[in-house]
């Protein structure tokens, strides 16, 4: 919030040197333009960029860790195709991950978002929705969206989330409301897979390992095929170099 109170104040100061600039010696229009796109481009960059805190203060990782912890998270379940499978490696490799669902899916299939929580993952909400155009919600259909979820979630298990993350990683100042409202903590990642944009397992693979680090946060989706591959190897590359998946909650504790 801080670095978009900057910007605001910054602009607007431009603003107004402009005008004096124009009613004095006179500029061309161009310099107003100008000044819109740059900061259009800001804003939007700041909405993309969760680690830069530009609407709300996101963790993204923990870089004060010392010992070698990191959380694996999965966006977009429970997935009836994948998430029980992805459940069974996670157990096989006793690693604990964290699964931010979509409060549609958690209806739909209660029954493996119940096997999540019983297996001992820690749980996050990611809308009730997750519509293509929810970024552009006003702060009440925000509130709408996590509380449904919230909801769904305590039916199941009367249990509550203190953890959201946004739906695209793009944050707004409306999102930045509601979750003042709500008090839920806001979860990004550090090591973004590309999982759903890239097929091959072993591209994606290389990609997450080559910034892995002590407190990192990686972003898997539990709904397509590429994710059991791309677990497997992962656990057996953090086996190998003796690193631990944790829980959020976990990581966020851990100095
Ligand atoms: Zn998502």
């Amino acid at each position: 919030m801080k670095n978009f109170k900057i910007t605001s104040f910054v602009t607007i100061s431009l603003f107004l040197l402009l005008v004096i600039l124009d009613t004095t010696v006179g500029i061309a229009l161009w310099w107003y333009i100008v000044l819109l796109i740059l900061w259009f481009t800001i804003m939007a960059l700041g909405s993309f960029n969760m680690s830069w805190g530009f609407y709300l203060k996101a963790f993204t990782s923990n870089p004060t860790i010392t010992q070698k912890k990191i959380a694996i998270t999965f966006d977009d379940g429970p997935n009836p195709e994948f998430t029980l499978k992805v459940l069974d490696i996670l157990k096989q490799y006793n690693a604990k991950a964290t699964f931010f669902c979509i409060g549609e899916n958690v209806e739909r299939y209660p029954e493996i978002f119940k096997a999540i929580v019983a297996q001992g993952h820690a749980i996050g909400n990611h809308s009730f929705s997750h519509e293509l155009m929810i970024d552009f919600n006003s702060t009440e259909n925000w509130l709408d969206e996590i509380k449904q979820t919230e909801n769904a979630i305590h039916k199941i298990t009367s249990k509550k989330t203190t953890l959201f993350r946004p739906p695209f990683g793009v944050t707004t100042p409306k999102l930045a409301q509601a979750l003042a409202v709500t008090e839920h903590q806001v979860i990004g990642w550090s090591i973004r897979s590309f999982d759903t944009v890239i097929k091959n397992p072993e591209r994606i693979i290389k990609h997450i390992t080559k910034q892995l680090k002590p407190g990192a946060v990686i972003l898997l989706h539990d709904k397509q095929s590429n994710v059991l591959p791309v677990l497997e190897h992962l656990l057996q590359v953090l086996q190998k170099q003796d690193y631990q998946a944790v829980t959020i909650n976990e990581l966020l504790n851990e100095n």
